[in-house]
């Protein structure tokens, strides 16, 4: 299967500055703080999946700072295009939906 144009993007040295300017003013995992742990962050997450959307992919209040556990577990499966979507609850912090309201959602959205 081909790599999906936006893989590139990673590799830019505008994507490299804007994680470790991110990962600056953000220095520790925002799920390990969840959970009263503090771990260094690794990686600038996109908070809402981008799934190739320019838009998303650079917007600096779209990245969240996760441990590499954290980013493995659960945000590479988003990206992919994983069955699970992460929105972000009225806490602030993001929540997982269920593979059925995900598909609702997705629904909602083509049909806008
Ligand atoms: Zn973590």
């Amino acid at each position: 299967m081909a790599q999906p144009e936006y893989k590139s993007w990673y590799k830019t040295a505008r994507w490299q500055k804007h994680r470790a300017h991110h990962l600056a003013l953000n220095p520790l995992c925002v799920m390990c703080a969840k959970e009263n742990r503090v771990t260094p962050a690794r990686v600038a997450d996109h908070t809402v999946p981008h799934r190739g959307d320019e838009t998303l992919f650079w917007d600096g209040e779209n990245l969240q700072p996760l441990c590499f556990t954290h980013h493995n577990s659960d945000a590479q499966r988003a990206e992919r295009g994983g069955r699970y979507r992460r929105q972000v609850g009225v806490d602030g912090w993001a929540v997982e939906l269920s593979p059925e309201m995900a598909e609702s959602e997705r629904l909602k959205k083509t049909s806008r």
